[in-house]
């Protein structure tokens, strides 16, 4: 399959890993849009919010608690951060593979909702 970021959870691709396990897989943003932004994604080929299928519940809520790691890891956790999913054409997905932005480091502009 042509997607970038099974790639990277193959290691076709290189990229800097934050975490990893059988599941999940983390790495920092190639293209940073905070001083810390890192790209959490599910080992499974998710194409987007709307394929996750029943059987995905447990792994997309196990996603949470790895950001939740990150995040303290990371130095963010009591400060604050933000998570982004982005799904399709009006949501600017670009990378067909469900990922989930975490962004911080510094207040973040441009709140929307
Ligand atoms: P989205 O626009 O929500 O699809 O986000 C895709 C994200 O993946 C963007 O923030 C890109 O900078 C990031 N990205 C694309 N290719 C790579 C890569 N090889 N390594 C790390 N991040 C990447
Ligand atoms: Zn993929």
């Amino acid at each position: 399959m042509d997607c970038i970021f099974c790639k990277i959870i193959n290691k076709e691709i290189p990229s800097n890993i934050v975490y990893e396990d059988e599941e999940i897989l983390a790495f920092k943003d190639i293209a940073p849009q905070a001083p810390i932004h890192i790209v959490v994604i599910p080992k499974k080929h998710i194409g987007k919010i709307t394929q996750i299928q029943k059987e995905d519940e447990a792994l997309i809520g196990k996603i949470y608690s790895v950001i939740n790691q990150i995040a303290k890891e990371q130095g963010i956790a009591e400060e604050g951060f933000r998570v982004i999913i982005n799904c399709g054409e009006n949501g600017g997905q670009e990378v067909k593979h469900i990922h989930f932005h975490l962004l911080g480091g510094t207040k973040l502009s441009g709140k929307i909702v």
